[in-house]
């Protein structure tokens, strides 16, 4: 028996492996290298491009994360766009709320969409069944720059790394297209790197140093997701009018009566509490 590890380089000389029972899937759509893998620890789980993506035993960590802070802030929130997102956790987690109306999905890469349905359907089992969510399968900056003015509530970013197809997606033009597109109301959430290994920092303080430069309130918010480089991963949150401490509607989110496993209000207060070493690096961004 040969022993079968994936194996993710975190750092020139750091690197994080789990033990592989099979490697499921394999190819190389015009897009990126997509990889599926079955684990003990981890269940399913798929890479792009030799990254992590999600995990069956953690990705509630992460779509808990990205949908109910902002659901908290503004719960009126109706019209949403989710940019990136193939393996669907996001969807599946704001299609939760009863009273939100539309979501359009932009991901780059319909390989990525199809092969989750066959191997991750605990995270894609939304994508064809809700009629609110409409697919496109295009890229999200080409998207927000056709989009009407003031059209979303509320746009997630839930995307790779700024390299590759995912580069467009960390720049001005994209911020001030999604600033255009929200409602006054409106509130985008965008995946924010991590604050720990150098080569994180610096895409965390470059995106960070975009958004505060855009949106009149730009925060960010930590969680704990264990198959990340460094096990510390970050969100933004930017508005045009909400704070995401000042504002938030505790009574209004309990009232929606989710069961989340790793969200509830007392959290989405300790989230946005980062340690010092973070806030220096994000207010010298
Ligand atoms: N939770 C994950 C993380 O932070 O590692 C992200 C998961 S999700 C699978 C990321 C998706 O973003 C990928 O499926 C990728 O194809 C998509 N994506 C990357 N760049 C994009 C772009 N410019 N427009 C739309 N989707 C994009």
């Amino acid at each position: 028996m040969i022993d079968l590890w994936y194996t993710e380089n975190h750092q020139e000389d750091t690197r994080f492996s789990i033990k592989v029972k099979e490697h499921l899937h394999s190819e190389k759509s015009p897009f990126q290298q997509i990889d599926f893998f079955e684990s003990d620890t981890f269940g399913r789980f798929f890479t792009l491009d030799g990254l992590m993506m999600v995990t069956q035993k953690d990705e509630f960590i992460y779509h808990d994360m990205i949908t109910h802070i902002p659901m908290a802030v503004n719960p009126s929130i109706k019209r949403v766009l989710i940019i990136g997102g193939g393996d669907g956790g996001t969807a599946r987690e704001i299609l939760r709320y009863n009273h939100i109306e539309k979501v359009d999905m932009v991901e780059i890469d319909e390989r990525v969409v199809r092969l989750c349905q066959q191997y991750l359907p605990q995270t894609a089992c939304q994508l064809d069944q809700d009629p609110r969510l409409t697919l496109y399968f295009e890229d999200g900056l080409k998207f927000v720059q056709e989009a009407n003015d003031e059209i979303y509530d509320l746009i997630l970013v839930d995307s790779t790394d700024p390299i590759g197809p995912g580069e467009g997606l960390f720049t001005y033009d994209f911020y001030n297209n999604c600033k255009r597109v929200l409602s006054d109301a409106g509130i985008l959430i965008n995946q924010h790197e991590s604050p720990y290994y150098e080569s994180y920092a610096h895409e965390m303080k470059r995106a960070h140093s975009k958004i505060k430069a855009t949106f009149p309130i730009a925060k960010v918010y930590q969680f704990h997701m264990p198959t990340y480089p460094s096990g510390h991963w970050l969100f933004g949150f930017a508005s045009k009018k909400y704070d995401p401490l000042a504002d938030l509607q505790k009574e209004a989110w309990m009232n929606f009566g989710l069961r989340t496993r790793y969200y509830n209000t007392d959290l989405h207060m300790g989230a946005f509490m980062l340690p010092t070493y973070v806030k220096e690096s994000l207010e010298n961004a």
